[in-house]
């Protein structure tokens, strides 16, 4: 059965989610204010259409109340932003998810109920800086202000010794939840105590920032 999304806005990160989500066998129907940008993406979506989405009765021809979730990515007017979002809110869309192109916008889009409020250029600038600083660490995913997963890769202190013996857990309090092997390129989710890491091995662990922090100055 194909599921049923609607993109407003065909700027670089809405017209990106267009395509992918188009090209996983989704139904969707892209909207934007400016026809060149419905002529790119309308051999590329099922439905493409013309319409301002910040007045409410386009938004209720358009039939935007049968979509289960719609995907706000209007940029930079973040007036037509917020008032696009209160709108579908009203219509009682289940589900709605919205770029934030500040900290101030993200402020007023979880107050007046956005589902999902995702800021890509500050969450990308980060990972990147992590990327950027720590040479062992190959990726970092935020779960919180304060959490996160990050891939280490193994330097010589983690040679030849096993999980038990490395104490990660007491040590620093992360965990390690899954093992990318150096050797044979397997990928273990569920290592156990006994298993030795190979150095170049990569780590995926699970911890707050700064025990993570301190794992990685002390042991990678
Ligand atoms: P990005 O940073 O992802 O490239 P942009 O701000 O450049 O985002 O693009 C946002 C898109 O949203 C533009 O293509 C613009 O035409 C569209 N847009 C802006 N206001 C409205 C509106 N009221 N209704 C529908 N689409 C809109």
């Amino acid at each position: 059965m194909k599921r049923e999304f609607a993109v407003i806005g065909l700027g670089r990160f809405g017209g990106s989610i267009c395509r992918e989500l188009s090209e996983e066998g989704m139904d969707v129907l892209a909207i934007d204010i400016h026809e060149e940008k419905i002529n790119e993406y309308k051999n590329i979506v099922a439905h493409a259409v013309i319409a301002d989405t910040t007045d409410e009765n386009t938004l209720k021809e358009l039939g935007i109340r049968n979509f289960e979730h719609v995907i706000v990515a209007i940029g930079e007017n973040i007036q037509a932003s917020i008032l696009t979002t209160l709108m579908l809110k009203e219509l009682g869309i289940k589900k709605i998810t919205v770029k934030a192109q500040n900290d101030y916008h993200e402020k007023v889009l979880n107050k007046i109920g956005a589902d999902h409020v995702v800021h890509p250029e500050r969450d990308m600038g980060r990972r990147i800086a992590h990327n950027i600083i720590s040479t062992n660490i190959l990726d970092h995913l935020e779960l919180s202000d304060d959490h996160s997963i990050v891939e280490v890769k193994a330097g010589s202190r983690m040679h030849g010794k096993t999980l038990i013996e490395l104490d990660i857990r007491a040590q620093f309090g992360c965990n390690v939840v899954a093992i990318k092997q150096a050797n044979d390129k397997q990928i273990n989710v569920s290592p156990m105590a006994d298993q030795i890491i190979d150095q170049d091995d990569v780590l995926i662990v699970i911890g707050a920032d700064k025990d993570i922090s301190r794992f990685e100055k002390q042991l990678v």
